[in-house]
């Protein structure tokens, strides 16, 4: 993924003390090649890249402490923007119904989609949906679109595949109105290769149901080709979303970056899987994630670097390093951790977190470190620089202090001390010897 590259480049910056402009386009080579093996098309990355250039050259990376992570925040930032930013919603017809015609190529998924939107307009939003079979061409298409609406309890309306996909697409919106629906999904044919008599097909459609939405499937996996598709679709017909489908399977979903770019549409909806409630709003911020690689591990980036004070690490850092550490920073530290959010959150954002068995259910004990909060504050500031003056009568009075027991008090305390003790042994370890992400 890109983290581990740029991780790279850093590890050679390091030493310099400086980071300058030669090194932030060492970065953006790594950026680049990490987009293109995302498969994102070319012309979009050339772009990309200067925009992202020429923020990384201000200000903002070069007097970072960690450009690294800058780099990766601006690109994320960007990528997000590419995409559209917010996850945008379906639209809603002034008059009911509003029409949706679902377009692309066969085997993108088309009706399978129109099944799950009309499930999820169905579920989340308590909207009446009908379904169009106007897929004519395809064998047993029909029939397919008739199952899904049995499985879903939403009517299918069919003419069968000897009349014209225009008759049929008018006729359902006939019937559609007469039987207040709010929703018309209409799936349509596709083929393998864009073909004028499709578009034409199409266009005429569109022309006789004037649709609010215009939906273009897109097979994630199809990559750079995908590109291309939503070009031409939208060259002819004006599609006004894209609903990207088969992202559960292993693509790096840069064709989502680059059809947003292309088409100007916005990216609507995301299939997730083959069953009809694996669809899922787009969500941008998501996906440029997806697209570096790297899990949630940028949301937990942001979280730490609003949360704690660089001034404030700095100096931990530097206490631990000369072993002054006293419990009065410990609970400093514990307080800029909670700022955080819930701490069984964070542990699950980090890189390669869903891999470690167990983790997902892992709990950590909120209300456990409010009582070590109130055990340090039940100390006197004698005490808390000095714990080893702790003894037997200290004890007890810190315990009622803070509504705990000695055992408690006990074993703060030899946590502590052996929180010390690891403490000098981590910074007496080399420098280059420390590994993998370091937690604020
Ligand atoms: P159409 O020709 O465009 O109507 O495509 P279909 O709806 O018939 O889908 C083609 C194949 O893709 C079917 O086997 C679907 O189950 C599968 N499919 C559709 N969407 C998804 C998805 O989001 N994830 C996965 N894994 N498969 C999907
Ligand atoms: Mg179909």
């Amino acid at each position: 993924g890109l983290s581990e590259r740029l991780q790279q480049v850093m590890s050679r910056i390091r030493g310099k003390g400086k980071v300058t402009e030669a090194d932030v386009k060492e970065m953006m080579r790594e950026v680049r090649l990490a987009l293109l093996e995302a498969d994102v098309n070319f012309k979009v990355v050339k772009d990309f890249i200067k925009q992202v250039s020429e923020r990384a050259v201000g200000q903002e990376v070069m007097k970072s402490l960690t450009p690294g992570q800058q780099v990766i925040k601006i690109v994320k930032e960007e990528l997000t923007a590419l995409m559209g930013g917010e996850q945008s919603q379906i639209a809603v017809a002034k008059k009911p119904p509003t029409v949706v015609m679902m377009v692309g190529l066969q085997g993108a998924g088309k009706t399978t989609t129109t099944g799950k939107l009309a499930n999820w307009l169905r579920k989340r939003h308590n909207r009446k949906p009908l379904l169009v079979a106007a897929d004519v061409y395809r064998p047993a298409a029909i029939k397919q679109l008739e199952t899904l609406g049995k499985q879903l309890s939403v009517p299918v309306f069919s003419l069968g595949e000897h009349e014209n996909p225009v008759e049929i697409a008018k006729r359902a919106l006939e019937q559609a109105k007469a039987e207040h629906c709010d929703y018309v999904l209409i799936d349509t044919a596709g083929r393998l290769h864009i073909d004028e008599g499709l578009m034409d097909e199409l266009r005429q459609m569109k022309e006789a149901v004037k649709p609010d939405e215009i939906f273009l499937v897109v097979d994630a996996m199809t990559g750079q080709d995908a590109v291309n598709v939503a070009q031409s679709f939208h060259e002819q017909l004006g599609i006004t979303g894209v609903i990207l489908t088969k992202l559960d399977g292993d693509t790096r979903g840069g064709a989502a970056l680059s059809i947003r770019a292309v088409t100007g549409a916005p990216i609507k909806f995301a299939g997730m899987g083959e069953k009809l409630d694996a669809l899922e709003p787009f969500h941008p911020e998501r996906m440029a994630s997806r697209i570096l690689g790297m899990g949630d591990v940028l949301t937990l980036i942001e979280k730490a670097q609003a949360a704690v004070d660089e001034e404030k690490a700095k100096e931990l850092e530097q206490k631990m390093r000369t072993a002054t550490f006293t419990l009065d920073d410990f609970l400093d530290q514990l307080g800029q951790v909670r700022k955080l959010g819930p701490l069984d959150e964070l542990i699950k954002m980090l890189p390669g977190a869903n891999k470690i068995k167990g983790l997902a259910n892992i709990q950590v004990d909120e209300k456990q470190i409010a009582r070590v909060e109130a055990i340090i504050r039940s100390m006197t500031k004698e005490e808390k620089m000095h714990p080893e003056i702790i003894n037997g009568s200290r004890k007890k009075r810190i315990a009622k202090g803070s509504g705990t027991t000695v055992q408690e008090v006990n074993r703060l305390l030899k946590q502590f001390d052996e929180m010390k003790k690891m403490m000098k042994m981590m910074t007496n370890v080399p420098k280059g010897k420390k590994k993998g992400f370091r937690f604020p």
